[in-house]
């Protein structure tokens, strides 16, 4: 689960972090009138939504008086942000965070991640923080500072004083900067994160450290220790087709492409993923309905496909060994009883009961189009996209 970055402050500011002063607006004038609660002379207007590379999508903006506090308000709140990591759906943006503006004299980058295949925290840090992080990480990999943390142990003071002084920071403030690491690192362990970030961590002109934006994201496994963690979930933030299927109990990831998915098996799933793409098509999401799905299940999954708007064809692809594929007829033909089901479908049937399942579509009447092999499935999905493609055009 991720959440907001005045979220994150909060949270961190509470394990010894210094961050900017600041307070959330849901309203332009609220956000003039945490301006003035704040005091100073200038502020940043920041969209809350779970994405970072805001500031160049426009969602950060440093404002000198109430007026362009108003105006940037005024910009941002009930817009969608589209920012280099949200995709192009953007994410809407319903809170602001106000804080005092900082002056800035460096940025820096600090990264707590969870490495899977050390099984470790690993501590990422960089002195060339900011908004090039990426592209910094791309070009001079070996300017990146890594350093993995012994779970038994926990992380030590000298590990974090070894990377203060890896970042460059002069004598005075590589205390702060051990205390921020070694804040950071209590957070991540004992909230259960699994991503706690600091870009940038910056220093200022009077010489303190300061997080100026922050991040994290939690375990949703272990969710259930901590309430006062789950009750930051914000579902405004949610791909709203992944919400809907996991409320149903789908294994569902929403995608970008047209063509909807009803797969059974993550492996197949995939392979099938990439036998559209192959084809010249886009899959519309990656769902997979299980084992045992019965013909309710079914009906479950053609809900979840078609609550997305943008999908103009579906296939069901299923290879029953452990599901039967008269059950899964069954299903697809009440799918179109109980589903208003507007664009073609292709059904591919392979395993256990394979000749029952085509049976049933076939005496349903109904205007499927029928495939025995997944090579099959993704010609004729691809087609039938192309054909509705050529008629919106
Ligand atoms: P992100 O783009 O989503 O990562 O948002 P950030 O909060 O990191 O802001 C992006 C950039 O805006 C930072 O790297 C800073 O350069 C700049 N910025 C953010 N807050 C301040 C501030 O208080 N003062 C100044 N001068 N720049 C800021
Ligand atoms: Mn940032």
């Amino acid at each position: 689960m991720d959440i907001h970055e005045y979220q994150a402050k909060e949270l961190l500011s509470g394990f010894g972090i210094a961050v900017p002063r600041g307070g959330l607006a849901y309203s332009p004038e609220q956000a003039t009138y945490r301006a003035r609660e704040i005091g100073g002379s200038k502020w940043v207007v920041k969209a809350q939504v779970h994405s970072g590379a805001r500031g160049k999508a426009g969602g950060i903006r440093v404002c000198d008086d109430d007026r362009e506090i108003l105006e940037a308000a005024d910009d941002m709140l009930g817009r969608k942000l589209v920012t280099q990591q949200t995709g192009p759906r953007g994410k809407m943006i319903y809170r602001l965070y106000v804080e005092e503006a900082v002056d800035i004299e460096h940025e820096f980058y600090l990264g707590f991640v969870l490495d899977r295949k050390t099984e470790r925290v690993m501590v990422v840090a960089s002195s060339a923080g900011g908004m090039e992080i990426e592209e910094i990480s791309e070009r001079e990999p070996d300017s990146i500072l890594r350093v993995s943390v012994e779970p038994a142990v926990g992380m030590q003071e000298f590990q974090a004083r070894e990377i203060a002084f890896g970042l460059g920071l002069d004598s005075k403030q590589i205390g702060q900067a051990t205390q921020v690491l070694m804040g950071c690192y209590r957070a991540f362990r004992e909230l259960d994160a699994t991503m706690v970030e600091i870009n940038p961590l910056v220093t200022t002109a009077d010489g303190s450290l300061v997080a100026l934006d922050t991040k994290m994201s939690f375990d949703d496994n272990a969710l259930f220790r901590s309430a006062h963690i789950s009750e930051l979930r914000d579902k405004s933030q949610e791909d709203p087709r992944e919400t809907y299927a996991a409320d149903r109990g789908l294994n569902y990831v929403g995608l970008d492409g047209e063509i909807g998915c009803i797969i059974n098996g993550a492996g197949l799933a995939m392979a099938t993923m990439d036998m559209i793409q192959l084809g010249g098509g886009e899959p519309a999401n990656f769902l997979d309905v299980g084992g045992g799905a019965s013909p309710d299940r079914i009906v479950k999954a053609f809900r979840s496909v078609l609550a997305d708007q943008n999908v103009s064809v579906l296939l069901v692809n299923i290879f029953a060994g452990i599901n039967r594929c008269d059950w899964v007829a069954e299903g697809v033909v009440k799918a179109f009883e109980e589903v208003d089901v507007n664009v073609p479908v292709v059904v591919r049937l392979a395993g256990t009961n394979v000749d029952e399942g085509f049976q049933i579509l076939r005496e349903s009447g109904l205007a499927i189009g029928i495939a025995e092999t997944l090579a099959e499935a993704a010609e004729l999905s691809v087609d039938a996209w192309r054909n509705v493609s050529a008629q919106a055009a």
